[in-house]
């Protein structure tokens, strides 16, 4: 027998049960109208729940089908709400995580936006953390930009940003802090090795070519590096970052200067 025509039966045995003049008064017979009165209010909360996606739900045909009928089709119909609202939760999570994704990185690079390196700065702040900023900025890139186009300066920054990444350890943090200009958070670094750093990320550039029109672009930056004093906040190491960076371009660009402890 299909499970369909052993739920009529089962059906109909319980109508004939309860409807038999001799169960009358038995307590069995009150516990299963108990049961059955539930199922059958139970019955009707599903229909009311799985209406909402359907309609056009003949209603009084709807009432001519065996309990069991009826029974089946709202689980199909449940089902299918299930699969329905899964989907959508599974849409509304990619969508959450593409806005994180676009709220703490950079559109253009793909590097960690100015928001993300200033959390983790604060981070490393709050836990009294030992770092070294690295701010680095691309050479005369204006003149990328005039001599080549606009979206070939895009591609040079693309470039620029994939080696930066590249030219760093794992637990380094290599970011877009505005235009031209890159930060790299260094965590757990003492002066000398912040300087090797520094140092291969230049030569890393400096290998670095973009082909425009059939020529080799070279590229360099320029690189201001401070280690973090103690009590000092990120904004007063990247102060002296920054300063550091001036007296890099200053003394003719493609250099790293490292901040000391007067600066
Ligand atoms: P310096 O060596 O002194 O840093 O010279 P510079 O030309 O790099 O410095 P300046 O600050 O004069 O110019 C920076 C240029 O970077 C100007 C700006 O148009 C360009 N720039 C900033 N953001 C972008 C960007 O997202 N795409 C492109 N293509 N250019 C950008
Ligand atoms: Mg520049
Ligand atoms: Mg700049």
């Amino acid at each position: 027998m299909s499970p369909r025509r052993q739920d009529d039966s089962f059906e109909q045995l319980v109508e004939a049960l309860l409807a038999d003049e001799q169960y009358q008064g038995h307590p069995l017979r009150e516990a299963l109208a108990l049961l059955w009165q539930h199922t059958r209010e139970q019955l009707v909360r599903l229909e009311r729940v799985t209406h909402i996606s359907d309609r056009y739900q003949n209603v009084a045909q709807e009432q001519a089908r065996s309990m069991a009928e009826r029974y089946h089709r709202q689980l199909r119909q449940i089902e299918k709400i299930t699969r329905i609202s899964d989907r959508y939760q599974g849409m509304l999570q990619d969508l959450n995580n593409a806005l994180k994704e676009a709220s703490t990185h950079d559109a253009l690079t793909g590097l960690p936006n100015r928001r993300l390196l200033t959390e983790c700065m604060k981070q490393e702040d709050g836990r009294g953390g030992d770092y070294a900023l690295a701010v680095i900025d691309a050479d005369r890139f204006k003149r990328v930009n005039d001599d080549h186009g606009h979206e070939t300066g895009d591609r040079v920054l693309v470039a620029l940003a994939r080696t930066l990444k590249e030219g760093l350890r794992e637990g380094d943090m290599c970011g877009r802090w505005g235009g031209e200009e890159f930060l790299a958070l260094l965590p757990g670094i003492d002066a000398a090795v912040a300087a090797g750093v520094a140092e291969r990320l230049l030569a890393g550039v400096r290998r670095l070519r973009v082909a425009v029109d059939g020529v080799e672009l070279p590229i360099t930056v320029s690189i201001g590096l401070a280690r973090r004093r103690d009590g000092e906040g990120y904004h007063e190491t990247l102060l002296r970052a920054d300063a550091a960076l001036l007296e890099a371009k200053r003394a003719g660009r493609d250099r790293c200067y490292v901040a000391g402890d007067g600066a």
